[in-house]
């Protein structure tokens, strides 16, 4: 995040006896790290239970166990036809693909081997089109979004979380056997010429490529901007608890819960998410493990990371949840919106730092890993056997590969969703995803996946509109007309 910081430094990475659910023998036989006090956190008292915030993770990091082929310092020949910087779910899906056609890639990260922090959660109709069903390592049938006390919706569509072991050694074995070659270390600088790029690594190593692929995540430099960087940003703080109890159906996946009587004996905390809410997501993996996720969908500026954590130790607390263990924990915090890369430069973009991201959502993983094949095919016509395009011809083919006028133009259309829904308080929220979990599903589900065209996204906000109550209809008509102007100059732009 050139302003994209990754404020935090990444989570533990998850123990195999995660991904596997099998963690009873460890807990029983295992002691807390640190006794839970009766420390108060920013007016926060602990309860009895005392507050998650004071113990310590129990999960180490992890390294997968994989024979790569490492590239060889004493190699003469350092020229790849593409480097991909970063090996995250986007770079190595990225390298898998493009190398399925002989072209010759070389992958760089300080780390390749580690397991990747953090928890992704999918639909699993996203990756059941993927074809990587097989890396989910729990799926629940149905979600629910608690809209507040009264009103919860159920929703039929099942959710999974991505078994992160799982997805990045398919990865990985996919790029070992098209013969993609892999550099452990951390890329200083990127240099451009007219038909070549290179890339210094810290440990003083220079390679060079055809094409050079930033795939090192939100807090890249690598990629240039040319306007300002106005995004929001989706803040949340989450962990794998092992808990007492918690009052979860086994069977369905919490993906919001707008709920704020927790907050009862908190008038300061109750008024701040009045207007800048948030809600707890949460994944039940059995009746004493599961994943809980204070989230703030959406805010600009940034809501305060210790605001997020005091609002759930409040919620934990009123939901009667003990946490005994927390197992891993999950510092989130993910820029949405804002202006895409600069289109095309020499540094082509995939992932976090590209402009993938839902900016309605924070979602991104299985909309990359769909994009990632559109962008490899473009480099392959370009790199592949028969043909030989690069310079700037290359860089205008895959970049307009990633970003064509259409995808630009819904994007638009997902920041508009983004703008407004930073414009409403709790209560507007509530109303918002009332309406909008009662739209046919095909609307709703699309709209989540990005995989609605400009057309039904305008069928979509007219449906929105009829079937949202007054009040709503109110917040659509007095808060939207800035990020619709913004929106509608926004894609007179692209069309020009
Ligand atoms: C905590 C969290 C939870 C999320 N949960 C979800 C979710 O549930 N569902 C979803 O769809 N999306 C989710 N996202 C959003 C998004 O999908 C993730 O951020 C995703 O990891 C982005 O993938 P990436 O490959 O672009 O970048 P990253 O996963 O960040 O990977 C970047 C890689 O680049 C390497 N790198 C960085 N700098 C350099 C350098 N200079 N040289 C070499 N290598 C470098 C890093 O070591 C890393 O391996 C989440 C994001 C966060 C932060």
């Amino acid at each position: 995040m050139a302003t994209l910081i990754r404020l935090f430094p990444p989570a533990p990475e998850a123990k195999t006896f995660l991904l596997n659910h099998k963690p009873t023998p460890l807990f029983s036989s295992r002691k807390p790290q640190t006794t839970p006090s009766r420390k108060s956190h920013h007016g926060i008292q602990s309860s009895k239970f005392g507050s998650f915030l004071d113990l310590k993770p129990l999960s180490k990091p992890e390294s997968l166990d994989f024979d790569l082929s490492w590239f060889d310092p004493a190699d003469r020949h350092r020229c790849f036809d593409v480097i991909v910087i970063g090996t995250g779910p986007a770079g190595l899906r990225l390298a898998e693909q493009v190398s399925r056609y002989g072209v010759k890639v070389c992958c760089v990260d300080p780390s390749p081997l580690s397991m990747w922090p953090n928890n992704y959660g999918v639909w699993v109709d996203e990756f059941e089109s993927l074809g990587l069903v097989d890396c989910l390592d729990k799926t629940w049938p149905m979600t629910c979004v608690y809209i507040d006390d009264d009103k919860t919706k159920y929703l039929d569509r099942p959710y999974a979380r991505v078994g992160r072991k799982e997805f990045k050694t398919k990865l990985l074995e996919n790029c070992a056997s098209n013969g993609v070659r892999f550099h452990k270390a951390k890329v200083w600088k990127v240099k451009h010429e007219e038909f070549e790029s290179s890339i210094v690594c810290d440990d003083g190593i220079e390679l060079r490529a055809s094409l050079v692929v930033d795939a090192s995540g939100f807090a890249s430099t690598f990629t240039e901007y040319d306007k300002p960087r106005n995004h929001g940003y989706q803040i949340a703080h989450g962990i794998l608890a092992e808990v007492d109890y918690h009052p979860f159906d086994l069977d369905k996946m919490v993906l919001m819960d707008w709920r704020d009587s927790h907050l009862g004996n908190e008038p300061c905390l109750r008024a701040n998410n009045s207007k800048l809410p948030t809600f707890l997501y949460a994944m039940p993996f059995d009746s004493n493990l599961v994943f809980l996720e204070e989230t703030s969908l959406v805010s600009k500026p940034l809501l305060s990371y210790m605001e997020v954590k005091n609002r759930m130790v409040a919620r934990l607390r009123h939901l009667g949840i003990r946490v005994k263990n927390v197992i891993e924990e999950e510092k989130c915090l993910i820029p949405m919106g804002g202006p895409l890369p600069r289109i095309p430069q020499s540094v082509m973009a995939i992932g976090g730092t590209s402009g993938v991201v839902h900016p309605s959502t924070g979602y991104m993983v299985a909309r990359t890993m769909a994009l990632a094949p559109i962008v490899a095919g473009a480099i392959v016509e370009c790199l592949g056997s028969t043909r030989m395009i690069r310079g700037r011809p290359l860089h205008h083919r895959v970049w307009n590969g990633l970003w064509p006028l259409e995808r630009r133009c819904t994007r638009e259309f997902y920041s508009f969703g983004m703008e407004t829904l930073l414009k409403l308080d709790l209560k507007g929220t509530r109303r918002f995803f009332d309406a909008f979990f009662d739209l046919d599903p095909y609307y709703w589900q699309g709209f989540l996946s990005s995989s609605l065209s400009l057309g039904e996204l305008l069928l979509l906000s007219f449906s929105l509109f009829r079937n949202a109550s007054n009040p709503s209809r109110f917040d659509i008509v007095t808060k939207c007309p800035v990020p619709l102007a913004r929106m509608v100059g926004n894609l007179a732009h692209e069309a020009i």
